[in-house]
């Protein structure tokens, strides 16, 4: 690796169009080839985005000179072995979440990249948002004393564009859990430095969503501290605001317009001195998360959330969608 670090993109996404391009070029990195199924969306996609050649093959993606590095957002069934051939090819890896389906299949890629010594990443963006960091900052510092609860709203609606295999492809993975819930799981273990134990979990087909998919679920988390947490997801609430609120002894944290790609929102520590704003840094999410990706590439740090971050987030889907199943209360099991 030298110079410019140059970028396979694995998947003619929206997500790579939208934020993770723009935020490859903001830290010196060029995507140099993209994967598609479809020959004329891949060359149509390239061509948007400059991006110099596309391919249907993932063979001729790994081996395209100047290939230091995959961004795998394809649909989530796609994604291990995808991951596990990029690392047998030599490149680093950032990989969309869900990392998989199961457990086992996110553990067989993160452990094909620890056997190739390549960096492995999720890309789980609202660890990212400057909002979050600033929470965990002031949870670290005791401005709110201990956490004793956790609110997350992310309640959103899918826009009449994205309402493809997310409503109605179970075999891609669709569905709210394991698009929305999972970065709840994440955000949260950040912004808390704790772990969810257990969780009770209803999820709702209101009627977006098909064949059996969830477009909503609610759950109720316990965590190694004792900390109980509630979530919120949904792809159908027009107007409901998304938010992450901490509460402890001392004092409560609160975010508004929080859980989003973009760096927005606002925060408060209302604690017995009264309201107070927290100010924070208002950088892009995903730019922020390839310049700690690429800093990993030269051996400095760890991405913004590893391999297994982002097994930890996938084990927490699959306990809430096991415990949406059966009515009971489900272990998260990671298997780490
Ligand atoms: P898209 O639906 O845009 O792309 C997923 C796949 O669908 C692509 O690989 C592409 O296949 C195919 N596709 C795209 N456009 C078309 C089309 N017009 N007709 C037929 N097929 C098409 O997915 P998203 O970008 O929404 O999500 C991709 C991944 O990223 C998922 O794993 C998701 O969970 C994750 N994600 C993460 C976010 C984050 O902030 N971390 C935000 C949004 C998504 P092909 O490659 O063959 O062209």
């Amino acid at each position: 690796m030298s110079g410019t670090i140059g970028w396979g993109l694995v998947g003619a996404s929206n997500i790579a169009r939208q934020f993770v391009i723009n935020a490859i070029r903001q830290n010196g990195g060029e995507p140099r080839v993209v994967m598609s199924t479809d020959a004329a969306r891949g060359a149509a996609f390239a061509k948007e985005n400059g991006i110099a050649e596309s391919t249907t093959d993932l063979t001729a993606l790994l081996a395209t000179p100047g290939v230091d590095a995959v961004y795998i957002s394809t649909t989530n069934e796609l994604h291990r072995d995808q991951a596990i051939a990029a690392a047998r090819a030599g490149k680093h890896i950032l990989c969309e979440k869900p990392l998989a389906l199961t457990l086992a299949d996110a553990h067989a890629a993160v452990d094909a990249a620890k056997a190739a010594g390549v960096v492995f990443a999720t890309n789980h963006h609202l660890r990212n948002a400057g909002a979050h960091r600033a929470m965990r900052q002031a949870i670290l510092d005791g401005r709110i004393g201990r956490p004793l609860a956790a609110r997350v709203f992310h309640a959103v609606y899918l826009p009449p564009s994205l309402q493809g295999w997310r409503i109605n492809a179970p075999e891609a993975g669709g569905g709210v859990i394991l698009d929305i819930a999972v970065h709840d799981a994440d955000t949260l273990r950040f912004v808390l430095g704790d772990e969810p134990e257990s969780v009770v979990a209803m999820t709702q087909s209101s009627g977006m969503a098909s064949v059996g998919l969830a477009d909503a679920v609610m759950t109720t988390v316990t965590f190694r501290s004792g900390l109980i947490a509630q979530t919120h997801d949904a792809f159908t609430s027009k107007y409901a605001g998304t938010g992450f609120e901490v509460h402890g002894t001392e004092g409560s944290l609160i975010a508004r317009d929080v859980m989003t790609q973009q760096p927005i929102g606002s925060l408060v520590l209302r604690n017995e001195a009264g309201e107070q704003a927290i100010d924070f840094d208002r950088t892009d999410l995903y730019v922020r998360a390839l310049g700690a990706f690429h800093a990993a590439m030269r051996g400095e740090g760890q991405p913004a959330a590893t391999g297994e971050d982002g097994i930890r987030s996938l084990a927490f889907g699959l306990a809430v969608a096991e415990a949406a199943k059966t009515g009971g209360t489900v272990k998260v099991e990671t298997g780490l």
